[in-house]
């Protein structure tokens, strides 16, 4: 017998950029004169930076040359990678890490929906709402998701934690009087994509303090770390008793430009057990049958981020685009927007005004100021009457949307 797995029928999602795109297009064939500007894009435009480059050819070099190629690599990463990562990301943090414990990938995007493959079908799922939509679609397509509700707008198996201007965006767990106190997957992401938001050490420790108390286990998703200008933690094992209850997703893609590159890594400690099975070998295990490893010359580019002069230049990108948030939320604040994120992220959260849904606000800034932003309601329910913009661009386009805002919604 043979059937298509009947769980991709339930995905919603992957019609929003879709529509972006579409309504994109029908206001560039209408005002072919006007010169659109994308605030839109997730994705960096900064060119990779030169101790990248170089790390990079000299890589190529080495494959070219009998005694220096290389073939298979280490299923988890190279030593010289994994010992990078751990000098530089966690020790000089505070927080010691095995080698054993790191395992690097191709970009996060891969982990933290094949995350999932350790735990049961029978898992519960918990996510923020707004949220990056991969966590949610991944529990879907994989069974976990249940069957989605129109009316509360959400799927049955999923449960969300609403993040709002009342709580700053950052949610609080539950407290155990509350009935959605449960055992489960937890996935947070800060800071944040959508909204920008980072959290603090003490919120972060009462999800960690939930987690071990119900035997929750959290997926951390600090993609976004390099971002982060305020004193805050940019590891979840910074936090006393996260290695028992948390798995950490980190990425090159938004650190260093690398998400045409792909590298990542994702860490499991060892003390991280459920059901009596320590979770860092089950991966072990499944990351040697799924993968074989990321490429030589890909990994060198990702040591290389880490030298001195790697790390001053990234340092050099990741203030380029914090300027362009500055430029792009300095704009807005002035016109009265209530704006979130952008001091610690390069995403800015705003609550559309006079409570515009998020669709007719979209039309509107395409329409008035030529300008593509993302609806906050394609994140979730919770984004309804939200949009999001995004600081990766180029200076001159966040100065130019910058003045356009001032033009149309200055009081
Ligand atoms: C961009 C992004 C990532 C990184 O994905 P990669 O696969 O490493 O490129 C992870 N999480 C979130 C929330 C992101 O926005």
């Amino acid at each position: 017998m043979i059937g298509v797995n009947p769980y991709f029928d339930r995905l919603r999602g992957g019609y929003l950029f879709a529509e972006i795109n579409k309504r994109a297009e029908s206001f560039r064939r209408q005002n072919p004169e006007k010169r659109l500007i994308s605030l839109g894009i997730g994705d960096v435009t900064r060119p990779l930076c030169p101790e990248v480059i170089t790390a990079m050819h000299k890589a190529v070099d080495e494959m070219s040359e009998g005694e220096t190629f290389r073939g298979y690599g280490p299923y988890f990463g190279y030593d010289f990678l994994v010992r990078a990562i751990i000098d530089n990301d966690y020790a000089s943090r505070g927080v010691q890490m095995d080698p054993e414990e790191v395992f690097v990938n191709d970009g996060c995007k891969s982990d933290s929906s094949g995350i999932l493959e350790l735990f049961s079908e029978a898992t519960s799922i918990s996510v923020c709402d707004p949220v990056y939509p991969v966590y949610v679609d991944a529990a879907v397509m994989t069974g976990r998701g249940g069957l989605f509700d129109e009316n509360i707008g959400a799927y049955s198996r999923i449960d969300t934690f609403q993040c709002n201007e009342d709580n700053n965006y950052i949610p609080t767990p539950p407290d155990a009087s509350d009935k959605r106190a449960f055992r489960g997957l937890i996935f947070l992401c800060f800071p944040n994509n959508p909204t920008g938001a980072a959290i603090n050490a003490e919120k972060l420790s009462a999800w960690v303090e939930y987690a071990n108390r119900t035997g929750s286990v959290i997926i951390y998703d600090s993609a976004y770390e390099a971002y982060i200008s305020e004193d805050l933690p940019h590891s979840i094992f910074e936090i006393e008793g996260a290695r028992t209850c948390a798995i950490e997703l980190r990425s090159f893609s938004k650190t260093a430009g690398f998400t045409g590159v792909r590298c990542g890594y994702t860490v499991i400690p060892k003390e991280l057990v459920c059901d009596g099975i320590v979770l860092r070998n089950l991966w072990a295990r499944r990351q040697s049958t799924r993968n074989n490893g990321v490429s030589y010359i890909t990994q060198r580019a990702a040591e290389a981020v880490y030298s001195p002069a790697g790390k001053e230049q990234i340092r050099e990108t990741i203030g380029y685009y914090a300027k362009n948030a500055g430029i792009l939320k300095d704009a807005l604040v002035s016109c009265g927007f209530s704006v979130g994120g952008g001091v610690n992220a390069p995403y800015l959260w705003i609550r559309t005004p006079e409570k515009t849904d998020s669709w007719s606000f979209f039309d509107r800034m395409l329409e008035r100021c030529a300008v593509v932003v993302t609806p906050g309601v394609g994140f979730g329910k919770a984004g309804e009457g939200y949009f999001r913009v995004t600081a990766f661009g180029s200076r001159e386009t966040a100065e130019e949307a910058a003045r356009r805002f001032r033009k149309e919604f200055a009081k």
